[in-house]
């Protein structure tokens, strides 16, 4: 692994054998790091797509950079894990996107709960966007990933069938640790870059009965994360970091 940050480069400015960074990147390139010609970095298109390059032309707006090496998926996880987690107050949900995004999760959902506050818009979902986008360069990976429109339980539940691994953290009876739950549901009959799961996690008030119920109805596995109840963001990161773990990504 290099342990340089990847910079952005929009789909459209790829070219056969270079690349051209602008705006923010161009700054961050020429003004902030005081890279000359000649000197070499990584960018990505978001898209699954890096380049690692050497500057041949700085311009007053742009850099131009000749492709060295083309790279498929740097960074990115074979198993595809979804992060489904109850809208959270003030900017907590940014911290679960840039650490999120660290971690290796694929897919964001923003979930409308009963006891979950529907504080978002579209503005931010931009944002949100934009962390997402930011972390992916800081941690050198290629595909930025999918932040969803908000949505509803009962609607997430309704679409629980596309994934093999489904489990929501919830203090339940029947609550099980992600190891001994993963022991009993072994998802290894998937060719490896065809596995993928949902995680599950809900708003400060917990959920309610009816949206337990429903996730019974639908055999979604109960994860218990130990003895301690753990803020919402800080369960969101550590259920998907023992999935990913056990899933060989970590
Ligand atoms: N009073 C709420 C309840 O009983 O569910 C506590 C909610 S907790 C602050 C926020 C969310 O984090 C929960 O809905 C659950 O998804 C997850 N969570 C926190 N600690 C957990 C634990 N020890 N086991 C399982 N899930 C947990």
């Amino acid at each position: 692994m290099k342990h340089q940050e990847f910079f952005y480069v929009e789909p459209e400015n790829v070219h056969s054998d270079y690349i051209v960074l602008k705006n923010q990147e161009y700054k961050h390139l020429v003004q902030v790091l005081r890279k000359k010609a000649g000197d070499s970095a990584t960018a990505t298109d978001g898209q699954g797509n890096a380049y690692d390059f050497f500057i041949t032309e700085i311009t007053s707006e742009s850099v131009r950079g000749t492709i060295q090496k083309k790279l498929r998926k740097p960074g990115e996880p074979f198993f595809q894990l979804t992060l489904a987690q109850a809208i959270l107050k003030g900017n907590h949900f940014d911290w679960v996107i840039e650490k999120g995004t660290e971690i290796g999760i694929s897919r964001f959902i923003p979930l409308l709960t009963e006891h979950s506050i529907p504080d978002i818009n579209e503005q931010k979902l931009i944002r949100w966007r934009r962390i997402a986008l930011e972390s992916m360069k800081q941690c050198c990976r290629s595909i930025i990933p999918e932040i969803t429109p908000a949505l509803k339980f009962e609607d997430l539940m309704s679409e629980t069938g596309q994934y093999q691994l489904k489990m929501i953290a919830h203090p339940h009876q029947n609550a099980l640790p992600t190891s001994l739950l993963l022991k009993n549901r072994p998802i290894t009959n998937h060719p490896v870059q065809n596995r993928n799961g949902i995680a599950i996690v809900g708003p400060e008030g917990g959920f309610n009965l009816a949206e337990i119920h429903l996730a019974e109805k639908h055999q979604i596995d109960f994860v218990s994360l130990g003895k301690r109840r753990l803020r919402a963001e800080t369960a969101g990161i550590v259920l998907s970091t023992l999935i990913l773990d056990k899933m060989g990504e970590i």
